[in-house]
């Protein structure tokens, strides 16, 4: 609990996606001083495109208006926000449906430094500090505050709520839970350049298409907003290309060739595009285990891939690490003694305790049922790329098409339903102790025995 009119001190590292978002979110709470750290000297983003599905347009939405978000995007000019084609013929297979949103709040793509530079828009200056490494994270004072330690700066001061947002190769994870990544077996080719470079191509057309095969290869192509076009390629690679390449490298001309030979026997459209595209950068996809409890000693929070860290997932790695920082942002707004009663107007108070119990409880469940998809689908892929035993492809059709339909619950979650499932969940104790919270500042001492309602 801080005391009366004490600032809550937040600290963040990373001034990723993630962390931008984070330190927008928290910012709009009262008696909070924030600071983020980022290792780069300035920011800086991937040269890839990024799609917002709902999920991300709802948390993006909550705190930067709907028409700037908009004004970075691109929606396609029909209801069919993404098709599916066959890889050979460019038939369309499948087309995604927007389930009854207006619009403005149908899920978009962009360019990420697009999206990064838009979020800083609305990042109170001087929060994000640039050029300091973290190299870990130090409990201090019976584990109620923490210093943040730089490889190239002097350590910082002491933190109440420290948020690790430093992505998927996260040193905070790393130093309370042993890196499990692995590399997951397959290369994304990505690029974004000016939509003129293929303006002379024939037969474009200007939805969000994915062209897919029985073999597991796919190719995206897309207008991403701005006057900018996007590829996106997957193909599976053997482990010593995985450790030739490195990530968000050119791969130069070389690369190009190579990726004109694999596919050259495609719809007439995507070696075409590949061949026009100026320069096109390797993402070998490595993942490890997802965080199962996102929260350290009531003071260390994981946010974004640093808690999932997997590269690329159902197009919501950035929206799921939104939903955590909008999740924390609930949970300290619920706890702040100015939410709860108005005799101290001037002075929030906020329950760590309480805070991250809720947090972990409003985040924990949702991931652990996504990480628990992702090794459906890993399994049922292995299924839809076996070779086929007719001739005509329809029986890997219909493979592919069971595994479309679904996805949605993935794509769409609201982390503000599940905040307040959560909180009503526990009303009855949140109630219970809310007097002793008042006066006292305590209260909450048993949230540690409070595993389900049944508890209660
Ligand atoms: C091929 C591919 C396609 C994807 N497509 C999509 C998509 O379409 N939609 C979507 O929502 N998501 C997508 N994702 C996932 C998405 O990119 C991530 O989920 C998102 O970038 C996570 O943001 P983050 O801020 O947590 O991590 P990052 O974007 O990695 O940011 C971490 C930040 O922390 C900084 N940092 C790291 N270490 C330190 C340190 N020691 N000290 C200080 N700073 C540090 C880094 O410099 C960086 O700025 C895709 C990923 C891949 C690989």
């Amino acid at each position: 609990m801080t005391a009366d009119g004490e600032q809550l001190k937040v600290g963040i590292v990373g001034g990723g996606i993630v962390g931008a978002y984070t330190a927008l979110a928290l910012s709009h709470l009262p008696n909070v001083s924030i600071t983020a750290y980022e290792k780069s000297p300035h920011p800086s983003e991937l040269g890839a495109w990024i799609a917002l599905p709902n999920q991300s347009i709802d948390m993006l939405s909550k705190f930067i208006p709907i028409e700037k978000i908009n004004s970075i995007a691109y929606k396609g000019t029909s209801d069919k926000e993404y098709v599916s084609r066959h890889w050979k013929t460019g038939e369309i297979l499948y087309t995604q449906p927007t389930y009854n949103r207006s619009k403005p709040f149908v899920e978009a793509r962009t360019h990420r430094v697009a999206l990064l530079n838009l979020l800083l828009e609305y990042v109170p200056p001087g929060i994000i500090q640039y050029d300091h490494k973290v190299s870990e994270v130090e409990f201090v004072k019976n584990d109620s505050k923490i210093i943040i330690h730089f490889e190239n700066q002097p350590s910082s001061s002491e933190f109440d709520l420290v948020v690790a947002a430093d992505g998927i190769y996260s040193k905070i994870r790393h130093q309370f839970n042993p890196n499990t990544l692995k590399y997951r077996g397959s290369v994304a080719y990505r690029s974004v350049f000016d939509e003129s470079y293929i303006s002379h191509i024939e037969g474009i057309s200007d939805d969000t298409s994915n062209w897919v095969s029985p073999g597991g290869k796919w190719v995206f192509l897309s207008l991403v907003g701005l006057g900018q076009y996007g590829i996106v390629a997957s193909i599976a690679e053997p482990y010593e290309t995985f450790k030739k390449l490195k990530w968000n490298k050119s791969i130069g001309d070389e690369g190009k060739k190579y990726l004109i030979e694999a596919f050259k026997d495609w719809d007439a459209v995507v070696p075409q595009v590949i061949e026009a595209v100026p320069d096109i950068l390797a993402f070998p996809l490595e993942s490890g285990n997802w965080l199962h409890n996102l929260v350290v000693k009531e003071r260390l929070v994981f946010a974004g891939d640093a808690a999932h860290p997997t590269a690329g997932a159902y197009g919501s790695g950035a929206g799921f690490g939104f939903s955590d920082a909008w999740a924390l942002y609930r949970s300290l707004q619920e706890t702040s003694s100015n939410y709860w009663y108005e005799s101290t107007p001037q002075a929030s108070k906020y329950n760590l305790k309480l805070t991250t119990f809720l947090f972990n409880e409003t985040r924990r469940h949702f991931l652990k049922r996504v990480e628990q998809q992702l090794t459906i689908d890993g399994l049922q892929s292995k299924e839809r790329i076996q070779p086929p035993t007719d001739t005509d492809d329809s029986e890997w059709r219909s493979r592919y098409l069971i595994k479309r339909h679904g996805g949605e619950w993935i794509r769409s979650h609201n982390a503000e339903f599940e905040f307040q499932k959560i909180r009503d969940q526990y009303l009855v104790y949140l109630q219970k102790n809310l007097s002793s919270f008042i006066e006292a500042g305590h209260g909450y001492e048993q949230l540690d025995e409070l595993k389900s309602a049944e508890n209660i």
